[in-house]
Order: C-alpha cells, then structure tokens, then sequence
C-alpha cells in the first residue's frame, strides 16, 4: 500500500492492515517517507485513534528499532518510573535514589523540559558536573556498581520516538493516548524493566487535561507493560496545581533535597512515598502496602536515601558536597517576593502559567539547542486552600536580571486567585493495576 492510502485509511477511521506500522516506522526511519507525510499520519492518529492490534504493533516497531539494556541477573529487581510531565514535579530526584537504596536496580531514563513542563535531565544539570549523557554500556555498569543511574534518552534507545517526538512536537500530535502510550512505553520496555510505576498526570498542567483521558491513558499503558511480561502499575495524579513549592532545575533540586532528609513539601512527600510504595511492592522488596510504607519512612529518615543520591553524583561527575551543600547550586542574581494582593483563600495555582514563565525567564528552552539558567524559577509558599492576608509574601522570584523579576511577578499575579474557600480535589485520584482500577482518597 502507498502511504498516502495509508493516510486516507487511517483519515477515513479504518485500522492499518497487519504489518503496516512496522513499514511505516522503518520506511521513516531511513529517509523513504517525507516529514509531512508522517505528520499527516499521526495527526489522522490524533483523530481516530489506533486499535489495539495497532497499537501493539507501533509500540514493538518502535522498541525494535534501537537497542536495550541487557536484562538484569535472575532475582535482581530492575523498577522504574515515568511521569507524564509537569510543572514542579521533582519526585524522580527523591524517588531513584529511595528505592535504589533498598537493592532495588533503578534505570531512571528521563527527558528535558518538554513544551510548559520541567524535565529531571535539565534539573540533573543543575548539579555542577553531573553528566546525564550515559551510553547503555555506562548505564549498565553503573547499575550493577551503584544499583542507580539518571540520564536522557540516547541515541541508541528508541530512535523512531526521537525522531516521531520531535515532529509530534511540532505538528500539534502530542495530546493522544495511543501516541503518547508507545513513546512511553516503548523507552520502559528497552530499560529491560522487571516492573513499571507510571505517574499519569491530569489537570490544566498535563499534557492530557481530562481525568477520563489520563485513565484510559494509565489503563492502555499498564496493558502494554503486562503484555510484555513487565508488572506495571500507575497512578492518575492531580496536575491542576504544581507539585511542591520550588519550580525552575536548581530550586527543585534544593526541595529534592529537603524531601530525600522526610522534610519537604507534603505534597512531594506524599505522592513520592505512594510511587515508592508502588515501586518496592512490584520489585518484592514489600509483601504489603503498610510493610512498603514503614521502608519508605526509613529510607528517608536513615539517611540511607540521600546517601545514595550522593553516590550517584559521584558516579555520574558531580559534586556529592550539595547533598549537605545546597548553597553550591548555581543562585540567582535576582530575589524578590511577592505579596498577596488581596485577603483570602488561595483558590487555584496555574501551573501552565508559572511553567510557561520559568522558560521565558530562561530557565526552560524556546529552541532546542538553547541553553539554560538552571537557578531562575519560583518558590510559591502559599499552598492550595490556605488563608492569606493581604501583602503577605506568598511567593519568591528568583530571575538572571530586574526584567527577569518582572516577568515573574506578572506570570504570579495571573497564576494565583485568591477569593472565597472552595475545596480542593485530591493529589492522588486512581490507582490502575491489572487488575482494574481503583479510586484512591488521597
Ligand atoms: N512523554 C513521552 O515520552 N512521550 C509522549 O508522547 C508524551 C510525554
């Protein structure tokens, strides 16, 4: 079949026929289909969608079309976690080296700053001379040395979704569940993971902003996972706020550290001990929930956490002296508060808005190849549902320069209402395992 009929096909809302994506990804891969033929594809896919045998077959193209990380040693637990994106989300920095420090092998594979959202690579970089860019054979020594390794997609991993993100990311194709599900879970599975936690994000600063959405996100993701073997659970997380208080890389390194001694945010604390929780019960380290809990509360409070984060530094090229030196983090030039303009209660925190204004202020991308002030960003004290009184401080800018605080205080005004109480929904809405999907009153 030609591949404009393929496009009609999918156009026209029919599935592709056996063998058709794996033409289509290979075809694309080496140069035989134009970038506009591609993106007309995948905008008919954000359409009508893929049928499950589609989808299956995209996601395998795709995971064939690079390498993967040797499987572990029989018996050794490899876990991971992915996010769906979002603003302040600085778990993976507490979570890797928490769960790493209970034997558990923890490959956490992350991305850059992705369109309004951080991204843990560029958070990474704050530490000075942390090095993210690892070939498979370092991840794979680094894994059996330190049973821990942070860094960004390589060249090797997954190509086609290199090269598919890329154009999704420019052609309007990202917000779309099958899509979305074979990026992800086609970098998961070359990971050679024995289990899979994914955080699905849902709310005004996802990528996905309909809670129906995210769940059948998280239900066709831990069905892909299940299918190949690799036990998977996810757990559908409000992202109508941002996560903790710090948003911009080295402020949310400092939270990190914070939460890695039990002391940060409870927000962070709390969404990264239920991904911990979910992390040690699939590796087996936990027989019960509340057996996973009692660990994780230690991890935390031994120190045995933040030692491990310490020992991946130092394997990775960086300086171990910020786990008790955050001072040596790259600081603003610029600080300036800022204060409630009206008494009330804090209603809503846009973290669109504040995401937006961390990359304007240059401590996010607008191009690529940009590069980045890893010490801009906001400290936003003032949580959801707290009373104010007027001219209290809410918020910190930390900016490069008085034009950088000026837009900061702009993007804080428009981003925090303050009015009436109204309630506020919870951090964690439903937990999807194999079994189905269950609500969560947290
Ligand atoms: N993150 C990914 O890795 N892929 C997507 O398509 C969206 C978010």
């Amino acid at each position: 079949m030609h591949f404009a009929q393929l496009i009609e096909t999918k156009r026209d809302g029919y599935p592709l026929p056996a063998g058709a994506w794996a033409a289509a990804i290979a075809a694309y891969l080496a140069d035989q289909i134009p970038d506009y033929q591609m993106a007309a594809l995948l905008m008919a896919v954000v359409w009508r969608g893929l049928a499950p045998a589609e989808l299956a077959e995209l996601t395998r193209a795709m995971l064939d079309s690079g390498d993967r990380l040797p499987a572990p040693a029989p018996g050794q637990p490899r876990v991971d976690k992915h996010s769906t994106g979002g603003v302040g989300d600085k778990v993976s920095l507490v979570l890797a080296p928490l769960v790493g420090s209970f034997g558990v092998q923890v490959p956490m594979m992350s991305g850059r700053g992705l369109g309004h959202t951080g991204g843990t690579t560029d958070k990474l970089e704050s530490i000075p001379g942390f090095r993210t860019a690892l070939t498979l054979e370092e991840v794979a020594a680094q894994l059996d040395r330190v049973g821990v390794a942070m860094f960004g997609q390589t060249e090797r991993i997954v190509p086609a979704d290199r090269r598919l993100y890329a154009l999704r990311d420019v052609t309007g194709t990202v917000p779309s569940v099958p899509l979305i599900a074979a990026s992800i879970m086609s970098k998961k599975l070359a990971e050679g993971l024995t289990g899979l936690v994914l955080d699905v994000k849902t709310g005004s600063g996802a990528f996905l902003t309909e809670p129906a959405q995210a769940l059948e996100l998280a239900r066709t993701m831990v069905g892909i996972g299940e299918s190949y073997g690799c036990r998977t659970t996810a757990l559908v997380t409000a992202m109508d706020r941002p996560l903790g208080r710090a948003i911009g890389n080295a402020l949310e390194v400092e939270e990190a550290l914070l939460a890695l001694d039990g002391q940060g945010p409870a927000d962070l604390l709390q969404l990264t001990g239920a991904l911990a929780v979910e992390m040690l019960l699939l590796a087996g380290v936990a027989e019960t929930a509340d057996e996973a809990e009692r660990l994780v509360a230690d991890g935390l409070m031994s120190g045995g956490a933040r030692r491990k984060f310490a020992d991946v530094i130092a394997a990775q090229g960086g300086s171990p002296a910020i786990v008790d030196d955050p001072g040596a983090l790259p600081q603003a030039l610029e600080v300036e508060l800022f204060e409630a303009p009206v008494a009330g209660t804090v209603q809503s925190i846009d973290p669109r808005i504040l995401g937006r204004a961390v990359i304007a202020m240059g401590g996010g991308r607008q191009r690529l190849d940009d590069p980045i002030d890893h010490s801009v960003g906001f400290v936003v004290s003032a949580r959801l549902g707290a009373k104010v009184q007027k001219d209290e401080p809410i918020a910190s800018v930390f900016a490069a320069d008085p034009a950088g605080i000026e837009a900061g205080l702009t993007a804080l005004r428009s981003a925090i209402r303050i009015g009436a109480a109204v309630p506020t929904g919870p951090l964690i809405l439903h937990r999807v395992t194999a079994d189905g999907v269950t609500p969560v009153a947290g």
